[in-house]
């Protein structure tokens, strides 16, 4: 069995008229400038953020095809530049693969790790491209022998597999309340909302509106996308505590304080979550060593694809440490790349779902059979390969190049 070509599709929402703008539903823009109003202490982070999160959702298929007509297909993230991921994987990664055996998943993703060790090799773009064709590699291998990749993984610890809403859709705190009692309402019981910028007391107002909301009929987790120095995550997770229905506290710092996560991860027994920006094993392990955190968060689109993801799941539980399935504004390959790792390890906790999955056009409009998402979950089953079947005619009114 031999690969036979290698290709990538760019999908945009760009391509739509009339789309949802990302930035009107996360409440997120960036550059994030210092919020309006006096401000009681310097915010170090106020002007920063983890990333930038563009208008429109864009996002990059990968495509393997084999000499015996099986084709898996993949998902690198790819919300910004999606050209240099497409880049990568055709002018990098392709020449590594062409004629390769696709079953040889482990020895493919070594040598795609290996083309780049001299720049850029530990995270992002290029960590994001060997995600997609190594997801790419799974799903064929899955389709070759007939079976789920949750199987070739070793089993199921679980098949039901718990998933949260990603966001509350709104600007204002009462839009906010209404996007809580929204999802709530389709049936989830834990529901993420981000925090971070502007003061404090502002957040805590924010956060304990949306913890009253969701009161007893579910979780909340607070994502605060790095936007806090040490001394203010200490006394907002102390107020996190006071809430009670509080299960992490994510990104509270800029990832790249290690320090400042020990320190608040030793402070609180509410769960300190970091990891989405962690794309390898390597970065992993010295988190886990210096106990920077209770939770993991590993995106299957940035982290290397299923293989790493399940390394760096299996290098947590080492640890004692759980992880989550990060997932962003991307398709049902992204959401059950990451779903088949989070079936097959003791230690995952639950997976994120996109905002908008049901409706959104990246979701199921984008399937022949839409994915089944009731009561906050999803069930895998005795699909060949990811069990994702696209909707080619739906796929190509997105594809950009
Ligand atoms: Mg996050």
């Amino acid at each position: 069995m031999k690969i036979t070509s290698v290709a990538c599709q760019i999908l945009s929402t760009a391509r739509l008229q009339g789309a949802e703008r990302y930035e009107d539903t996360a409440g997120l823009k960036f550059p994030q400038v210092a919020s309006e109003g006096p401000r009681q202490f310097a915010g170090r982070t106020d002007i920063r953020h983890l990333c930038v999160y563009p208008a429109d959702r864009s996002t990059v298929l990968v495509r393997v095809q084999t000499d015996t007509d099986v084709e898996g297909v993949g998902e690198a993230h790819a919300p910004v530049a999606p050209r240099v991921v497409k880049t990568i994987v055709e002018d990098l990664l392709t020449p590594v693969l062409i004629g390769e055996d696709p079953r040889s998943i482990e020895v493919l993703w070594e040598r795609m790790f290996s083309t780049m060790r001299l720049r850029s090799h530990t995270q992002g773009f290029t960590l994001e491209a060997i995600a997609g064709v190594d997801i790419a590699l799974w799903d064929v291998l899955g389709k070759h022998y007939g079976e789920p990749i949750w199987r070739l993984l070793g089993g199921a610890y679980r098949l039901r597999i718990p998933v949260y809403s990603s966001g509350t859709p709104g600007q204002t705190v009462d839009e906010r309340r209404a996007g809580v009692v929204q999802v709530l309402d389709e049936g989830f019981s834990v529901v993420k909302t981000s925090c971070g910028r502007g003061t404090l007391e502002a957040q805590m107002d924010l956060v304990a509106a949306m913890s009253e909301t969701v009161r007893d009929r579910g979780r909340l987790l607070v994502d605060a996308h790095g936007g806090f120095d040490l001394s203010d995550a200490l006394r907002f997770v102390q107020f996190l505590e006071k809430l009670g229905n509080v299960e992490w506290f994510e990104d509270a710092l800029l990832p790249e304080d290690h320090d400042g996560y020990r320190e608040l991860t030793r402070s609180t027994p509410i769960r300190i979550a970091v990891g989405e920006t962690d794309c390898n094993r390597y970065r992993v392990r010295d988190r886990l060593i210096h106990k920077e955190c209770d939770l993991l968060l590993p995106d299957v689109c940035r982290a290397g694809g299923i293989s790493e993801t399940l390394r760096i799941a299996q290098l947590a539980d080492v640890f004692g440490v759980s992880w989550a399935s990060h997932v962003s504004t991307s398709t049902a390959v992204h959401l059950m790349a990451g779903l088949h790792v989070a079936a097959a390890t003791p230690n995952c906790f639950i997976s994120e779902s996109p905002s908008g999955f049901a409706d959104g056009p990246f979701g199921n409009v984008l399937l022949k059979k839409p994915l089944a998402l009731e009561n906050g979950h999803v069930t895998l089953d005795e699909t060949p390969g990811l069990g994702v079947e696209l909707d080619e005619d739906a796929v190509a009114q997105l594809v950009l190049e």
